[in-house]
């Protein structure tokens, strides 16, 4: 963060420790601000718990798509993630889950091939140790062109291995960060049993910029999560401090055990 950093939304000085401090949450006017994959680990996750799979998987150019491979290497180099995903066991509050996190700054977090897969042996690995799964995403671009229909056949992949997962009786919590777009809000997103967005998140199918493409006009916070939660699309919408908390009471709702707050 630089010296003179500002809000976005409200031109607050955020540059000071207590951004960081409030897990990137402007202190003023309180909009989120993206965290990396590994940042939201850290603070949904207990301790020293996680382990990740299928951290071997990254994403290749396969279908000679004008500048990908560069991209890939440059946004592999920037974040210092082989993929835009990382995905893992772990305990929240002492409760097993799966975690999977797509990370904003890697292209956007949008879904080709890596992602599709990573989710699915999310869903997987969960029915295997008979496991819920909490996915964060974040997805400014939904399914990644570069790899064309592969990209769009994600969609339909991470759709089957989440309905496997729920048919094993299990547990999917999914969660919205700013903005999720495209093919991923039309898959795997809005398929948890619990959807919980981050206030002012931006959810929906086609973005600004595709609507402005087609010359059509819409106010923006229709796509905002209070919106989507004023018309039954989201189950909760949830501040980042609250986050781990809620996700803590839901799991163990689940698991039926009374949350710690009842005992
Ligand atoms: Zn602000």
């Amino acid at each position: 963060m630089s010296e003179s950093a500002a809000c976005q939304k409200c031109e607050a000085d955020i540059s000071g420790d207590g951004f960081i401090e409030n897990h990137k949450v402007c202190p003023e006017c309180g909009f989120h601000y993206p965290l990396t994959a590994r940042e939201r680990r850290d603070l949904l996750m207990d301790r020293d718990t996680f382990e990740g799979f299928a951290d071997d998987l990254y994403s290749v150019d396969f279908l000679g798509f004008p500048r990908y491979a560069a991209r890939l290497d440059t946004y592999r180099a920037r974040t210092g993630l082989p993929s835009e995903m990382v995905t893992g066991t772990g305990a929240i509050g002492g409760c097993g889950v799966v975690l999977g996190v797509t990370d904003m700054h890697f292209i956007m977090g949008s879904m080709g091939s890596v992602v599709g897969e990573k989710i699915t042996r999310c869903f997987e690995v969960g029915i295997e140790r008979g496991l819920p799964v909490v996915i964060v995403s974040g997805s400014g671009a939904g399914a990644r062109m570069d790899e064309g229909t592969v990209a769009l056949m994600q969609m339909a992949k991470t759709s089957a291995a989440a309905r496997r997962h729920a048919d094993a009786g299990l547990f999917y919590i999914s969660v919205v960060t700013n903005p999720t777009m495209g093919g991923t809000a039309a898959s795997f997103v809005t398929l948890g049993h619990v959807i919980i967005a981050e206030p002012g998140a931006m959810i929906g199918f086609a973005g600004p910029r595709a609507r402005a493409a087609i010359g059509e006009k819409m106010p923006p916070e229709l796509q905002s999560a209070e919106a989507l939660m004023a018309n039954g699309m989201l189950d909760m919408v949830v501040p980042r401090a609250e986050l781990r908390a809620t996700l803590l009471d839901l799991l163990n709702f689940v698991a039926n055990k009374p949350p710690a707050a009842a005992l």
